[in-house]
């Protein structure tokens, strides 16, 4: 849609995408070539066009990101009770946040007139490993955005509807993006049902009259385009979230999420603890062991899947991502169920003996 967009509006040459590091947009040819991964798409890999990225603000790595990263805010190895977390502490975020964006202002001075559209996950990058990202990124970006004249495409597959505590997660930033992905959450999980909205100026530029040669209509069709049944689920589903003032439980639910891993800040191998809402990484390694930077633990001894095998028999399945314990409990959860699933969590985590 962005590049038939430029073409519409006479300047076909923008025809290429910038993409934030480690994102995941899906599988298609076109969406392994903005987020693409070696773990997920080596075998495709001569199928991926060529898209440049842009580093994302990626706390619990800034040691590999920037030339000179701050001194960590807190906690080495004697110094347990004032870690500070990488993801919460200021001067790192403000040194990562000015440095990603200046890498994107870069490379948009150097190919914005070939370049159709910026794609990211806004708030928090979810497949990557739960990345997220400092208040006023988003808006940092679409800025550029409109600096260099490329479409902003926000994919809020994950995080729409609610999911980091506002209806969308760009909507934590004031951001309206050109062209917008939901899916998940639409529905409530129930039915598959995907929807790419835009702005009445994108619209536009693929109308035109009956007899226009060629025509402008977007002709990317699907078998199952307005499915009446997948329609009908996400009616009903978005009707319960007004119905039962979903937005205000998501945010009772994280404020409940957030004091409760309070129990694992002291923890010497949780490196890092990053929720927007109810998207929640809890990343494990030896932070406060060295001095060296919070590397994760070694992905080969699978610390996380060890620990989510550890919770099966207490009667929850989550998933880890590598060595970060992915927490993203369903939004209409009630709270003693969400309770239950932390105190497993908590529990879990704090028993655990990793040898080191
Ligand atoms: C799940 C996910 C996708 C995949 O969407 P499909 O509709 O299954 O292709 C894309 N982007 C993000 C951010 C996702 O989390």
């Amino acid at each position: 849609m962005a590049v038939g967009y430029w073409h519409h509006t006479g300047k076909p040459q923008k025809n290429k995408f910038i993409g934030l590091a480690g994102a995941y947009h899906g599988d298609t040819t076109a969406s392994m070539s903005v987020g693409y991964s070696e773990l997920f798409h080596k075998p495709f890999v001569s199928m991926v066009f060529d898209v440049k990225t842009f580093p994302a603000p990626d706390a619990a790595r800034a040691h590999h990101i920037l030339p000179s990263p701050p001194a960590p805010a807190g906690g080495t190895a004697s110094d347990v009770s004032s870690y500070v977390f990488p993801s919460e502490d200021p001067e790192l975020n403000t040194a990562l946040m000015s440095h990603c964006l200046t890498a994107l202002d870069n490379l948009l001075t150097a190919q914005a007139d070939q370049t159709a559209a910026i794609v990211i996950e806004p708030v928090m990058q979810g497949a990557a490993g739960m990345i997220c990202q400092p208040p006023g990124f988003v808006k940092g970006v679409a800025d550029l955005a409109k600096k260099h004249d490329v479409l902003l495409i926000a994919d809020e597959v994950a995080t729409g509807f609610g999911r980091t505590g506002k209806l969308l997660a760009c909507g934590h930033d004031q951001v309206t993006p050109d062209i917008l992905c939901l899916a998940k959450g639409i529905t409530g999980g129930y039915l598959p049902l995907a929807a790419t909205i835009t702005t009445d100026a994108i619209e536009q530029a693929f109308t035109s009259e009956p007899d226009e040669r060629p025509p402008k209509t977007l002709y990317h069709g699907h078998t199952y385009t307005g499915n009446p049944l997948a329609c009908a689920a996400a009616i009903a589903s978005l009707k319960l979230f007004d119905e039962n003032n979903l937005l205000d439980h998501i945010n009772q639910s994280a404020q409940l999420i957030q004091d409760k891993l309070v129990a694992l800040r002291d923890h010497p191998f949780v490196s890092d603890i990053r929720q927007r809402g109810l998207m929640v990484g809890i990343e494990l390694g030896k932070a406060r062991q060295s001095d060296s930077g919070p590397d994760s633990f070694d992905f080969a001894r699978r610390a996380g899947a060890q620990l989510c095998n550890a919770m099966l028999p207490q009667g929850l399945i989550i998933r880890p991502l590598g060595n970060t314990l992915v927490l993203m409990p369903a939004p209409a959860m009630d709270h003693e169920t969400l309770e239950k699933m932390l105190d497993i969590v908590v529990a879990t985590v704090a028993d655990w003996r990793f040898d080191t």
